[in-house]
């Protein structure tokens, strides 16, 4: 059953990881996907081949996130070639992790730049947009080093954090207009962002988690399709954990 057909999505960073795969399970939902990528132009078009082959429109933009004016010119593109916007998802996220004697303060604004504000300007991008449709569903990629806190990555958590604190705002003031938003904590799902760990630190990882494997991208994407869809009609303001049991 195809649980998005005809929603138009953007979904931000994913010429490749989590985003990439969410990208491919909403097209093959029916979702004709809106993207974005930082500087991975030849994955982007890649990208855009394989889900234009699934029978939706798609289209890849080279947009930064962290940029206000930016995140505009991109929602306006995307409304000036899909018309409507229904789903937004700000997945787009770095990492520069250190402890905080080592981090220098260009690493923390940078990372509060890229994870947080950008949910800021996208989010502020598409309001008008779907306060007119009274509809749409807002879902915003935290982690879930956000919500526990972790030695080493004080700016990536805070960051986090603060998606969580934003999104419940969001569900307060926009749920009168049926535009919902709603955060999933991904624990340790295996991409490009985690292949750069040491092998034998990862083992150790995945045998802490209940259910014994990391993630893979689709588990992140299944939860997104629900939270896309109309299956979760009456749902906002909540912080979905999908790690696993590795937060309980
Ligand atoms: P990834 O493999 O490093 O991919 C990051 C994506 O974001 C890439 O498509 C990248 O584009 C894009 N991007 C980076 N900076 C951007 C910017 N300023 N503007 C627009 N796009 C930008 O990361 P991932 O592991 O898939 O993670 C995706 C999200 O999930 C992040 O928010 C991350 O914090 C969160 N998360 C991941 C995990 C995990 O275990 N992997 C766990 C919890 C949460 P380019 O290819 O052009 O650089």
């Amino acid at each position: 059953m195809k649980l998005l057909e005809g929603k138009n999505a953007i979904i931000t960073g994913a010429s490749r990881g989590i985003g990439k795969g969410i990208a491919e399970v909403f097209a093959k939902h029916g979702a004709n996907v809106a993207f974005t990528y930082s500087s991975s132009a030849e994955a982007a078009n890649q990208l855009e081949k394989e889900l234009q082959e699934l029978g939706v429109k798609a289209k890849g933009y080279k947009s930064d996130a962290a940029d206000f004016k930016q995140a505009e010119e991109l929602v306006m593109n995307v409304l000036e070639d899909f018309g409507s916007i229904d789903v937004l998802v700000n997945n787009a996220g770095i990492t520069k992790d250190n402890l905080l004697m080592r981090m220098s303060e260009e690493d923390f604004d940078k990372v509060i730049e890229v994870n947080l504000k950008s949910v800021f300007n996208m989010t502020k991008a598409v309001q008008r947009t779907m306060l007119k449709q009274r509809q749409g569903s807002i879902i915003n990629m935290s982690s879930v080093v956000g919500v526990k806190g972790n030695a080493g990555q004080s700016n990536y958590a805070a960051s986090k954090a603060g998606m969580i604190g934003f999104s419940k705002s969001m569900a307060l003031e926009l749920g009168s207009r049926n535009i919902r938003t709603n955060v999933i904590a991904p624990g340790f799902i295996e991409t490009e962002m985690t292949g750069k760990l040491d092998e034998k630190v990862v083992k150790g990882w995945r045998e802490a988690i209940p259910l014994k494997r990391g993630g893979t991208p689709e588990d992140i994407a299944n939860t997104c399709v629900f939270l896309a869809s109309d299956l979760s009609a009456y749902i906002t303001g909540q912080v979905i954990g999908v790690d696993g049991g590795m937060h309980t």
